[in-house]
């Protein structure tokens, strides 16, 4: 097997000197039948999963037992014209979006990352964040392994091909047993695509089925977008391996305990997505419905930011019988304003972003529901022109409790000094958005609305209730700052000791 280079393919061996692997999705297609166009399901799969990374995307597919791959920055669709796409022919293929922070913008950065090594080439393509990259890689650079950039999937990539000989399967096991972190992996061998999931479970995989052939995504809404069966999701710390007809699966830690990222519900998933058997949309309804039970106000109308906002308005305006309505309209066309560089250009592509309906709002005393506040320039933006479009008073209820602390497993929420919730209290923070009232969601109310139990027994409910750790299965690290594997400086959550 060789992996082959031209025209405009290119063939990667990895050279990425910025951060990386922020939030991304991953996503892969295994024909068992005759057709040869998993490349073209790949392309529409990751245009499903567009919302978790707009910086650049890459497809590598499988053919003959080469692998051919083609990466380029920006969208989808800028990417991957029909031509290219034809030109990814085979059987199998995965593929990846990616978003990171500013910065580390570029090419290298893209993935799917692709090397060729002695017994053949794989291609890995990688959401999360490894803690113990740089350690595995001196290791690794000890024992004579060549790195051609700073990245943690390459990392991943170097272990595998050094313990190939062993087999496929022991050499994905020695892998993944090694690296800490979260991760949520699709990769590309010789005969096979791979899934695995870390033991924690914090980004999000699942099986889905075609007629004849097999689906890996980080969402269930890209199993949709090609026409297949959502099977299951992926459990932390297993791996399933996707070989002709055999779906073969193993747990390859015996300490997996399932964590995974609350924020996927609060922000960063598609509402029609469901993950760990919680319905995204339904996760939502249900935080605006607690949000209108623990800090309900007298109001004229419930509006949402979109686009998250606006189903915990709908439960908001439901728990409450205040009445909800749009109110605010957000361009289709802006990119996330989150990952611009500097404050002023921030504060500068908000406005673009988001407008009022000022005929909705005049003269009416506004409940303003967002997903998050993690700098504070939306809220405050958006404040300033409700009021401006003559919104009497504009209340801000957000369905997430305060981010206060850095996230090391990949969702893009910055520096603690950055954290506008860790550096003011609730009413600091309500002053300096010139809102008429804040109020956040307590922990205890994020946690019942990712309820997977629908509730449960009373005593289920109060010892959820007093579970205010990661043992939920979620992780809860940016709200309450214990994270559910080690961090330098960080506390570690009381339960991993037990
Ligand atoms: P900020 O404007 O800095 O307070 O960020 C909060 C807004 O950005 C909310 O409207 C969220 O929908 C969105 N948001 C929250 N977390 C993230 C993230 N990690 N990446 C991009 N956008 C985010």
């Amino acid at each position: 097997m060789k992996d082959r280079n031209y025209g405009r393919l290119t063939r990667l061996t990895g050279s990425n000197n910025g951060k990386l692997h922020e939030e991304c999705g991953v996503f892969g297609i295994y024909h068992t039948g005759s057709r040869r166009d998993a490349a073209s399901l790949v392309y529409y799969g990751l245009f499903s999963l567009q919302h978790r990374g707009q910086e650049s995307a890459g497809i590598a597919a499988l053919h003959d037992g080469v692998i051919e791959c083609r990466r380029g920055m920006g969208l989808v669709g800028d990417v991957f014209d029909h031509r290219a796409i034809s030109a990814l022919r085979g059987h199998a293929a995965i593929g990846h979006v990616r978003y990171s922070t500013a910065g580390s913008s570029s090419i290298e950065n893209a993935q799917p990352f692709v090397s060729r090594f002695k017994l053949g080439s794989i291609a890995v393509a990688h959401n999360g964040t490894l803690t113990n990259a740089d350690v595995v890689r001196e290791l690794l650079e000890d024992a004579g392994a060549g790195f051609t950039s700073s990245s943690d999937s390459e990392v991943i990539i170097n272990l595998i091909a050094k313990n190939y000989k062993k087999g496929l399967e022991k050499a994905l096991t020695d892998t993944i047993k090694f690296i800490k972190g979260s991760y949520a992996l699709a990769v590309l061998t010789g005969d096979a695509i791979v899934g695995a999931r870390d033991p924690n479970g914090i980004r999000p995989l699942c099986l889905g089925k075609l007629d004849k052939g097999w689906i890996l995504a980080s969402e269930s809404c890209a199993i949709d977008a090609v026409g297949g069966n959502f099977i299951r999701d992926i459990e932390p710390g297993e791996v399933v391996i996707i070989k002709q007809d055999d779906v073969l699966s193993f747990t390859f830690s015996e300490k997996t305990r399932r964590a995974v990222c609350a924020f996927e519900y609060v922000y960063f998933a598609r509402p029609d997505s469901t993950i760990d058997s919680v319905d995204v949309y339904g996760a939502r309804i249900r935080a605006g419905e607690i949000l209108g039970r623990e800090s309900a106000v007298t109001a004229d109308l419930v509006i949402g930011v979109p686009d998250s906002g606006i189903p915990a308005a709908i439960g908001y305006g439901r728990a409450t019988g205040t009445p909800f309505g749009l109110g605010i309209v957000k361009s289709k066309y802006v990119g996330r304003t989150f990952i611009a560089p500097d404050q002023s250009t921030r504060e500068r592509a908000v406005s673009v972003k988001h407008n009022v309906i000022a005929s909705e709002v005049r003269n009416k005393r506004v409940v303003l529901i967002d997903d998050s506040i993690v700098r504070g320039t939306t809220s405050r933006r958006l404040v300033s022109i409700l009021k401006a479009a003559g919104a009497r008073e504009v209340h801000i209820r957000v369905c997430s409790p305060p981010v206060r602390f850095p996230c090391y497993f990949g969702i893009d929420t910055p520096h603690r000094r950055d954290l506008i919730s860790n550096m003011n209290s609730v009413s600091e923070l309500c002053a300096s958005l010139k809102a008429d009232s804040l109020a956040f969601i307590s922990l205890e109310g994020l946690l019942e609305s990712l309820d997977r139990t629908g509730g449960g027994t009373p005593a289920a409910k109060t010892d959820r209730l007093q579970d205010r750790t990661f043992s939920s299965g979620y992780c809860l690290g940016c709200f309450s700052g214990e994270y559910p594997i080690p961090v330098a400086g960080e506390t570690l959550s009381q339960t991993e000791d037990r």
